[in-house]
């Protein structure tokens, strides 16, 4: 078993802290027998000896009773095959009236049980086998004794009840074991199988820390009242799940808490792509200036916006009856459609030159030669410093899709055609929330948060302690530039032009294709031998560089092939 995760609770005490001491007895090793007594068993539908001897297996092999380990309880518990005594209990409960009690009568017949079976030995030898403790689950057709007070009205209802079982002998040491009942008739709020096992696990836990009335683990402070006092009676107040079966906490003295061992909790966030579909604007065109070396022309475009749709999904492995809460920038997401209105950016036309296609050594001749044209609206984002693939991303990133589409334009924002906020359809159930954006809405990002908090959890008066937070980062690209024919033809022109360069095969004097190349750019004699020398020291670099290249062109496509599929 992983490490149990260990949940507090106040006690039905708060903000009072009682105290608990030790006077000796415990179950080191409990020997559980499960008896179901009544015509009902073995049941059907959900409430069968089959379903109730799972959970009592789940409740002693797995985390729960982690936490008795303080109190001496070393385990693990040696659980029984269940006896099945079909003979009516025939309890007879006292008519109602001042001060009456029917417990009882529940525990005087379960005790009569209890000895029919130890003196046929139906459970075995039981005379010095002091880890014993014989639960029995009460035919469902027997309701739930009563305590009246002194105008005859009732006063508190009992579900289960545990006791010692003893007989002195001569020369012998007693017979002493612990035993209890359990009724099954559902609760509020709880099926009769929850109830069942709700109460069998408060009977449990207090059997095993004090198994014979008083010797063990009693509430010392403050002063219990009568049927009370032990380390179930204090947390009685809360129904919780571990491993599906609905369990009660119990008081911990080192937590100074009620207490629930538990698996761990988490949650994490996926997000898949559900729609994809491109929407084209009409075709526009842009004037694209690739640089000296290639020069500049117009170019065809289209703005492809795109209708996309992302389905995020919460995993919550240990939770077991969570609620969750989703929220979009902090802004909590009701349950079902909505819709919500985003920040929103969109791209423009580029009109600098896609340096991520280029060699590293190219880029920085490149980048030497522009130096000098500052202000003359050429732009390059280089940053000698970064790692190559750090620097081929920035151009990417930016270079490219960061100028206005022309020359003086305002900034894409100001558009009255691009709204700079984006509309998201969203439709929450549960552990799934769907978004949906555009065609026509920007690009927009946005941070998913979803809470998850066990349902239990959090009730009037409790503090919550199950709550987990995780958070995914949602990019929605739904606009982009989808360059024509004519522009992917040019840049090929140029990088193959520059890598002439770069590869020592001789300097483009006249800047050719793409487009039409632009008269004023004509390159002097001592740029030109600049160059030369740039191009004879970076011959050596690039032999190594080129094999490099082929693999920095591949991250890029995948890089891309990212950004574009949020
Ligand atoms: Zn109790």
């Amino acid at each position: 078993m992983a490490t149990p995760q260990f949940l507090t609770f106040p006690s039905n005490l708060a903000p009072v802290v009682p105290t608990f001491a030790g006077n000796g007895s415990k179950l080191e090793h409990p020997d559980l027998q499960v008896v179901f007594w009544g015509p009902y068993w073995p049941g059907s539908g959900q409430l069968t000896v089959g379903g109730l001897m799972q959970a009592v297996s789940s409740m002693v092999t797995g985390p729960y009773l982690e936490g008795m380990k303080q109190y001496g309880y070393v385990g693990p518990v040696n659980l029984r095959q269940p006896i099945v005594n079909t003979g009516s209990p025939n309890i007879a409960y006292p008519a109602p009236g001042p001060n009456v009690s029917q417990v009882n009568a529940a525990l005087g017949a379960t005790y009569g049980l209890v000895d029919s079976l130890r003196q046929n030995d139906a459970m075995g030898d039981v005379t010095s086998n002091h880890d014993l403790l014989v639960l029995v689950f009460l035919d469902p057709s027997i309701p739930f004794p009563q305590t009246f007070n002194a105008a005859g009205a009732s006063s508190g209802t009992v579900f289960g009840e545990h006791s010692k079982y003893e007989v002195s002998r001569i020369l012998a040491p007693a017979i002493r074991f612990a035993y209890g009942w359990v009724c099954t008739q559902p609760g509020v709020g709880l099926s009769a199988f929850d109830q069942a096992t709700w109460t069998f696990s408060h009977e449990m836990v207090e059997a095993i820390s004090n198994p014979f009335v008083g010797s063990g683990w009693v509430q010392t402070s403050p002063a219990s009242a009568a049927n009370s006092g032990e380390i179930g009676d204090v947390c009685n107040n809360t129904a919780c799940v571990v491993d599906s079966i609905v369990v009660q906490p119990y008081w911990g003295i080192q937590e100074a808490a009620c207490i629930l061992p538990t698996e761990g909790r988490i949650i994490w966030i996926d997000q898949t792509q559900s729609k994809h579909v491109p929407h084209d604007s009409p075709t526009q065109s842009a004037l694209v200036d690739m640089g000296p070396l290639c020069g500049k022309g117009n170019f065809d475009y289209v703005e492809r916006t795109w209708d996309n749709a992302v389905t995020v999904t919460v995993s919550h492995p240990g939770y077991q009856v969570p609620i969750f809460s989703w929220f979009i920038n902090g802004k909590p997401l009701p349950a079902g459609n909505s819709t919500m209105l985003l920040p929103a950016t969109w791209e423009a036309a580029t009109r600098t030159i896609d340096f991520s296609l280029l060699s590293d050594s190219i880029k920085e001749t490149a980048d030497s030669r522009l130096a000098g044209l500052a202000g003359s609206g050429h732009q390059l984002v280089l940053n000698p410093g970064s790692p190559l693939a750090n620097a081929a991303l920035r151009v990417q990133d930016h270079a490219v899709f960061a100028a206005p589409a022309t020359a003086g334009g305002a900034p894409a924002t100001a558009d009255p055609l691009h709204a700079n906020t984006a509309t998201l359809r969203i439709s929450v159930f549960s552990s799934v929330v769907s978004i949906e954006c555009g065609p026509g809405q920007g690009n927009v990002s946005f941070e998913v948060e979803c809470q998850a908090v066990e349902n239990w959890d959090g009730n009037a008066g409790t503090t919550v302690t199950t709550k987990q937070t995780n958070r995914a980062s949602v990019d929605m690209t739904n606009q982009e530039i989808i360059w024509g024919s004519a522009y992917q033809q040019a840049a090929k022109n140029c990088y193959e032009n520059t890598h002439k360069v770069a590869g020592g095969g001789g300097f483009p004097a006249i800047p050719h294709n793409p487009g039409d190349p632009e008269q004023g750019i004509v390159i002097n004699q001592v740029d030109k031998m600049k160059e030369v020398q740039q191009v004879e020291t970076l011959k050596e670099v690039n032999q190594v560089h080129q094999l490099q290249e082929v693999q920095q062109i591949n991250q890029l496509g995948h890089s891309v092939q990212n950004k574009k599929l949020p």
